[in-house]
């Protein structure tokens, strides 16, 4: 959650809700099966990496509603990249029996060393927005082109143009 929150907040605070929510769908998701009769072993179908990222990509590249799609699978994203730093690790997609692991899974859940990637990661993000934008809200990336056309910065075949353009 401070993973997803932190990096989301640097985009788009608005989206941070969406993208907690996200940050803990591979865990809720579990309940809402068991709860629907579905029996599921923990960190199995709601895990798989490649689901997580090709539901982000759908949404970053074909259509989303406010990104609100894109912010949601995000989250989800780096809730199972981070489970993939731990000894269990995640499945990578439905063809891979093995676990998917990054940095070589060496983290345990609770213990010191997932505190220290979090926490790292969430003030990496704090310096990169202090130091990106010194009080103009200007991003290099994610550029507000709806925004920008609601204030009548850009016309509406420039947002045309642009929309899809993230970077
Ligand atoms: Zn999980």
């Amino acid at each position: 959650m401070a993973i997803a929150g932190a990096t989301t907040a640097m985009v788009s605070p608005p989206l941070v809700p969406i993208a907690l929510l996200g940050s803990t769908a591979p865990d809720w998701l579990e309940w809402v099966l068991e709860a629907a009769g579905q029996k599921v072993k923990h960190r199995s179908v709601t895990h798989y990496v490649a689901g997580w990222g090709i539901g982000l990509a759908f949404f970053l590249g074909l259509y989303d509603f406010h990104h609100i799609g894109a912010a949601f699978f995000y989250g989800g994203l780096t809730h199972v990249l981070a489970d993939s730093f731990t000894v269990s690790g995640v499945p990578f997609s439905p063809h891979s029996d093995r676990r998917f692991h990054l940095f070589g899974g060496r983290l345990r859940t609770g213990a010191a060393g997932e505190y220290m990637v979090a926490w790292s990661i969430v003030a990496c993000c704090f310096l990169v927005k202090v130091a990106i934008s010194p009080g103009n809200g200007w991003y290099p990336f994610f550029y507000d082109w709806a925004g920008l056309y609601e204030r009548g910065i850009i016309d509406g075949s420039e947002w045309k143009a642009n929309r899809f353009r993230f970077f």
